[in-house]
């Protein structure tokens, strides 16, 4: 129907390849990895295609050349090629009209995936020199905050960070303790659902923004030195709550508009295979695959043009500050899409489907057969 091609528009699935690191290059990896700028195409070369030498012994399984077509296929391998995926044509391809749909009242959410060492925080966060889809996204949003400020609008923003571990949600702008808190999800009809007691930080400037995210980070590491390395096994949803007051030029009426942009760097994907687990971290890695399992079914359900669902409304309110409940089209969906079936997709639901953007970066490394294989089929599947 129309109204999931609607969706279907609103739903990204793109793929980047990161250069080699000097390990690789010391070790004399091969790149596996070929894209078409033209058709956004990237194909998969199988390790023996690459080394014809080792295609003898008869008992190796039979890899062959794969070819997936995503929305975008970004080549961040050789920066001296014209095909060079910068930092910021990543933010221009979809970044920017992100923002814009924020600014209009709905919701966003940008999904990074990959094994870990892929490229994920690379992608959200960048680094100093090359900054990646956060600070652009919050840079743009200020600018344009500080542009509209004169123009009867007043913008208010705040923001939140979480990590879910194990199907639990931590407050990564707490302090850590010992045992670990974990915060209750509850679902109201006013509010959806939502973390009970997270710290939502009122912030005026990128700046605050940044000084925010690098305590969560810290707060995620130290978790992650005594815990072996959770960071790795953990999502984490850094949150961006804009809610925008217009007041008329001419009466007292006011238009409230409110909405989130989710930036989600997702657990690594190869601890979604649970073969060398064992214990504790065979629970983790189950609840993992369930959480990533689920969201890539999610997000295939929204991208799907089949599935039925109803529009959106913009998060907006007119007049009354007590108006009617912010919905949506997302209950109409619940019975479609199985949000319920992790507490990442539950939690997200608000952000997900109806008249939200979502976006998918599926981040690869240019010589690991398995691993990419696994990525680009997840990917492929959401799409
Ligand atoms: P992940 O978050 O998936 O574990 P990282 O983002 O930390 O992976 O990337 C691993 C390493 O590769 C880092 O040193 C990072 O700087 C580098 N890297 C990742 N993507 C790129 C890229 N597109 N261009 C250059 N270096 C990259």
């Amino acid at each position: 129907g129309t109204m999931g091609d609607q969706d279907s528009a609103n739903v990204k699935v793109v793929v980047r390849v990161r250069k080699f690191l000097p390990r690789e290059e010391k070790r004399g990896a091969k790149c596996l990895i070929r894209m078409d700028p033209v058709t956004q195409s990237t194909t998969l070369l199988a390790p023996d295609h690459v080394d014809p030498a080792n295609s003898q012994t008869k008992s190796r399984k039979i890899v062959e050349e794969k070819l997936f077509t995503f929305d975008k296929s970004f080549c961040s391998f050789d920066e001296s090629s014209p095909d060079y995926a910068h930092q910021e044509d990543v933010y221009c391809s979809f970044g920017e009209e992100f923002l814009d749909h924020n600014f209009n009242g709905y919701h966003t959410c940008i999904f990074a995936y990959g094994q870990t060492g892929s490229g994920k925080s690379y992608t959200m966060m960048g680094t100093p020199e090359q900054p990646g889809l956060i600070p652009r996204t919050c840079e743009a949003m200020f600018r344009r905050i500080d542009d509209e400020a004169e123009e009867n609008t007043t913008y208010n923003v705040h923001v939140s960070y979480f990590e879910v571990y194990n199907e639990h949600v931590r407050d990564l702008l707490m302090p850590r303790t010992d045992p670990p808190t974990y915060l209750k999800i509850r679902e109201s009809p006013a509010d959806g659902v939502y973390v009970q007691g997270l710290t939502d930080a009122p912030v005026k400037s990128y700046e605050e923004i940044r000084n925010l995210m690098k305590i969560g980070d810290i707060n995620r590491t130290t978790a992650a030195t005594k815990m072996n390395d959770t960071s790795s096994r953990s999502h984490a949803v850094f949150t961006i709550h804009l809610k925008s007051i217009q007041h008329s030029a001419t009466t007292s009426d006011t238009i409230e508009r409110s909405s989130r942009m989710r930036l989600v760097d997702l657990a690594g994907s190869e601890r979604a295979k649970a073969t060398e687990a064992t214990g504790q971290r065979l629970v983790e890695g189950g609840k993992i695959n369930k959480s990533l399992t689920t969201l890539g079914r999610v997000i295939a359900a929204l991208a799907d043009p089949r599935r039925h669902g109803r529009p959106g409304t913009p998060n907006s309110r007119a007049g009354t500050p007590t108006g009617t409940p912010r919905k949506g089209g997302a209950s109409a969906k619940a019975e479609v899409v199985p949000y319920r079936d992790s507490v990442l997709t539950w939690l997200l639901k608000d952000s997900l489907g109806g008249n939200s953007k979502t976006a998918m970066v599926a981040c690869i490394s240019p010589s690991d057969y398995d691993e990419t294989l696994s990525t680009l089929r997840y990917a492929d599947q959401a799409k």
